[in-house]
């Protein structure tokens, strides 16, 4: 067989787990030699860290065996994730270098790293599983521009990373972490290889992966694609959170023996058996019929049954949060400008850079106010027990003023 592979065009619109599952796919071809003409040069082996550039065609000439198949499969994957990882932080660092002569404020930032840097990874980020690594170096980058860094340098952190991608009530910044956003992304895509029997890209990754089952226990991961090794990562995360409707019922019992007369279930009945969640869950599912068709799995966080990222995120993340309070609202609600806002935020968490949070931090030995010299710096003192502020909150509110310039 011949490959033509241009590396920019594959790039940009063939996905890479695409192209070595292709070549994977490719078993049938045997015969005994295996050669690569790269630009008119031939050569005995492979090496796609030296010399590749985006640009130039790649051409493959191969009869191949079984192994040789799997070899170009597995060093293009190899060469795509190094690409991928590095495409993507590219793209990210050029966006930051722009954004990085506006001088943003904390809140700024927050806002540009919600509504796009952290966003750019999503396109790759769901179909399969990107490397640890990227994820982190990526999350390192936008951390540091937050707390107002520049590319090469960091400043001080005021509330750490873990706390930050929590969401807003309880206590974070709502931002998700890349990782957790990537797995929620591949549970759904597993949600939809449940739901989609009928896709012609679910028939053919269960019959090359020799799948029957509605619900699979697990997945034969070996000599897999890029695709169906991320998909095998977040199974048990799908399993756990998917109920075959109307299986789930105790196995002894036909459902039709909780289903009434009038068509509607027969809910005295169910409590007999389940508690009142389960039963609010069986509630909540349209009661089967004959003419409804075969058993489909839901997704037991929606309503409506489905699977998205959003609920995705949250059954993979919660039990890393800390719990939900009102108080955090006390900052999201103000109304008022976003930084004030998030002025208020780093008070709730006490970390407003005061001199006493700078001797704790050993960044100086003096504790005091600098404007009163009355006291140690705390933030109850920054904001009314200096007489100071006291003079200037006084003066504003008996001129009308307002908490301009903050
Ligand atoms: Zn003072």
């Amino acid at each position: 067989m011949t490959l033509k592979i241009d590396i920019e065009k594959a790039y940009d619109s063939v996905g890479w787990p695409f192209l070595s599952d292709s070549l994977k796919d490719m078993e049938a071809v045997t015969s005994s030699s295996f050669q690569i003409l790269w630009n008119g040069t031939l050569s005995e082996e492979f090496k796609p860290t030296r010399g590749i550039r985006q640009g130039y065609d790649l051409i493959l000439l191969s009869k191949t065996t079984d192994n040789q198949a799997n070899l170009v499969g597995a060093i293009l994957d190899q060469f795509s994730r190094f690409s991928d990882h590095k495409f993507i932080i590219d793209k990210i660092r050029n966006k930051l270098n722009y954004w990085v002569t506006f001088n943003l404020s904390l809140a700024g930032w927050v806002t540009l790293a919600k509504a796009s840097l952290m966003t750019i990874p999503n396109y790759f980020m769901q179909t399969v599983i990107i490397p640890k690594g990227v994820c982190e170096q990526i999350e390192q980058i936008a951390r540091r521009f937050i707390w107002g860094g520049s590319k090469d340098k960091s400043k001080m952190v005021l509330v750490n990373w873990n706390t930050c991608c929590q969401p807003m009530t309880h206590g974070g910044l709502g931002l998700r972490s890349l990782q957790g956003q990537n797995e929620s992304f591949i549970v759904k895509l597993g949600y939809q290889l449940l739901m989609r029997p009928e896709a012609l890209w679910v028939k053919v990754l269960k019959s090359k992966y020799k799948i029957n089952e509605t619900l699979p226990i697990t997945f034969k991961t070996k000599n897999c694609s890029f695709v169906w090794r991320s998909l095998s990562r977040v199974w048990d995360s799908i399993r756990e959170n998917v109920t075959l409707v109307p299986d789930a019922i105790d196995s002894c019992a036909a459902v039709r023996d909780f289903i009434m007369g009038n068509g509607d279930w027969d809910l005295n009945n169910l409590r007999v058996l389940f508690d009142e969640e389960t039963v609010r869950y069986i509630n909540a599912i349209p009661v089967p019929r004959d003419d409804l068709g075969e058993d489909l799995p839901m997704w037991r966080w929606h309503q409506s049954g489905k699977c998205t990222v959003k609920t995705a995120f949250s059954v993979l993340n919660r039990s890393n949060w800390d719990t939900e309070n009102k108080l955090w609202n006390l900052a999201w609600e103000f109304d008022g400008w976003q930084r004030i806002r998030q002025f208020l935020w780093l008070i709730l968490h006490n970390r407003l850079m005061t001199n006493v949070e700078r001797t704790r931090r050993g960044l100086t030995m003096d504790s005091t106010c600098p404007t009163s010299r009355e006291g140690d710096e705390t933030i109850s003192h920054v904001l009314w027990e200096c007489p100071k502020a006291r003079m200037a909150l006084i003066r504003m509110l008996t001129t009308g003023g307002t908490f301009l310039g903050y």
